[in-house]
């Protein structure tokens, strides 16, 4: 009968879950798929805590409370643009988390008798230890690389390397089930998959590491969905499979977005730098411009493209970018806002930067709506962004973001870059757009620039 309910409970938070997620695709009803998914997650909470196998409601008191403690004090003093880096950390605590239930679900067959291991088990068991720790590892590795702890690469043979690990992974398995009463076995397989964790998540770098999260976020999913075969959690198997899954979509949707596949970005050496140094692209070719000559070029433009990017965050200028779009509809300009699919330092960072600021959904657009529609733009100005406007991208197959599709701003009448200096973005390289004929360069911190700008234009 309590088995029964649970069950029904455990179907009621997977419904809540699938709702949730649908309401999460539209921003007007992301608020309200956040509760429903939050409410499924209650659910399944309490429907847990009603299990008779739970030993101590004392220790998983104590660890409700430590983690609810460190997770708060980690949500409010992260920075906006650490946020990626935060998620890294996340995925791999919980693939850490699924690897040890697996651990503790073999030192208990101990007890019931390891002859009674079905083959299920087994396979849920060593799979849950490989996806784990991979999924540990790797986002430690990718955590090190974003906050720039480490910039190591890939080195020759790292492939090769990768295979024999997974293979020894592979062979610890059968190894593992053949006496699944000698539980400290698993600890080798965990000490082997740590490797090729590490090995897998080397190699890939620069404007590829959106990509590793959305996957690594993935592999967390999957090695919870192994752990709810371990357990036989059903609400555990079906979550875990969602979060798979989505992290799966998000990963191929983020590919096309950089026009690599994902082999490409995994196994693909990393190109090494563009051809050209910064001072061949630059040299005697910058203009510089002050707040009021922007605000002069404003005066006589029909139709301006604001181009948010990692800079807007950093610089905290999304109110004063709003002022900016207010000032100059109020003037009967036409103002949209580009928004490539990785600016920033996460999925959806510049939507939800802008969206702080309350601007209209209806005026931002993606990058293929409104790429074909550049030639008719009077002023674009860029704030902060420097690779999703490179047009070395176009024309460098040697570059490290050869092929990513960029908003073509270089199309524009006239383009406005407001960055403190000439320094590269993430991928680390010179961009030509700054040198163009039909470039001014405004060299300011993003919000001080915006509001020099909205002060000029209001002189006018
Ligand atoms: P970039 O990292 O290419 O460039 C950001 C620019 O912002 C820098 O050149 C910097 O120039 C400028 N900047 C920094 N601070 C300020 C400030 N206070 N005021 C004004 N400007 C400032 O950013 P993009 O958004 O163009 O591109 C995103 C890059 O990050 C891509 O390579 C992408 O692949 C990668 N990435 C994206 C993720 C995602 O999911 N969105 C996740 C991880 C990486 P200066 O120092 O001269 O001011």
């Amino acid at each position: 009968m309590r088995e029964n309910l649970i069950n029904l409970a455990y179907l009621l938070s997977a419904i809540l879950f699938v709702t949730g997620l649908k309401g999460l695709t539209h921003p007007r009803t992301a608020v309200r798929g956040n509760l429903l998914g939050a409410l499924g997650m209650l659910v399944a909470v309490v429907a847990t805590l009603l299990n008779r196998a739970v030993i101590s409601f004392e220790l998983i008191l104590a660890g409700m409370v430590l983690g609810s403690l460190i997770g708060a004090v980690l949500a409010v003093r992260i920075q906006m643009t650490a946020m990626p880096q935060l998620v890294a950390v996340f995925n791999g605590f919980g693939g850490i988390a699924s690897t040890l239930v697996a651990g503790a679900a073999l030192y208990e067959l101990r007890a019931t008798g390891p002859e009674n291991a079905t083959i299920e088990f087994l396979v849920a068991t060593t799979a849950t230890g490989i996806i784990g720790t991979v999924t540990f590892t790797g986002s430690i590795v990718a955590f090190a690389k974003l906050q720039e702890l480490t910039n190591i690469g890939g080195f020759t043979g790292g492939q090769i390397a990768s295979a024999l690990f997974l293979a020894a992974s592979l062979g610890l398995s059968v190894w593992i089930g053949m006496e699944p009463g000698v539980a400290d076995r698993y600890w080798y397989l965990v000490a082997v998959s740590a490797v090729l964790g590490v090995l897998l998540v080397i190699p890939i770098g620069g404007a590829d590491m959106p990509v590793v999260i959305a996957l690594l976020n993935s592999y967390s999913g999957i090695a919870a969905s192994a752990a709810g075969f371990v357990l036989q959690n059903n609400v555990l198997i079906i979550t875990g499979a969602l979060v798979g899954a989505s992290g799966i979509i998000l990963t191929k949707i983020m590919c096309k977005a950089m026009n690599r596949s994902l082999t490409n970005v995994l196994f693909g050496s990393m190109t090494t730098g563009s051809s050209a140094s910064a001072d061949e692209v630059y040299g005697g070719k910058v203009k510089s411009t002050t707040a009021e000559e922007v605000a002069m070029l404003f005066d006589g433009a029909n139709r301006v493209v604001i181009v948010p990017g990692y800079g807007l965050a950093v610089s905290q200028a999304q109110h004063a970018v709003r002022d900016l779009s207010d000032l100059l509809e109020g003037r009967g300009v036409t103002v949209e806002f580009a928004i490539h699919p990785v600016a920033g330092r996460m999925p959806g960072h510049m939507n939800v930067l802008l969206a702080e600021a309350e601007i209209s959904y209806d005026k931002m657009k993606e990058m293929d709506d409104i790429n074909p529609t550049f030639a008719q733009v009077d002023v674009a100005v860029i704030i902060g962004a420097n690779d999703v406007v490179n047009p070395v991208a176009r024309t460098d197959p040697k570059s490290p973001i050869a092929g990513m599709p960029i908003l073509d701003v270089d199309k524009a009448r006239t383009v406005v870059v407001i960055k403190r200096s000439l320094s590269p973005g993430f991928a680390g390289i010179p961009n030509p757009l700054f040198a163009a004929d039909n470039t001014l360069m405004f060299f300011a911190d993003g919000k001080k620039a915006l509001l020099d700008l909205n002060a000029a234009i209001k002189e006018l």
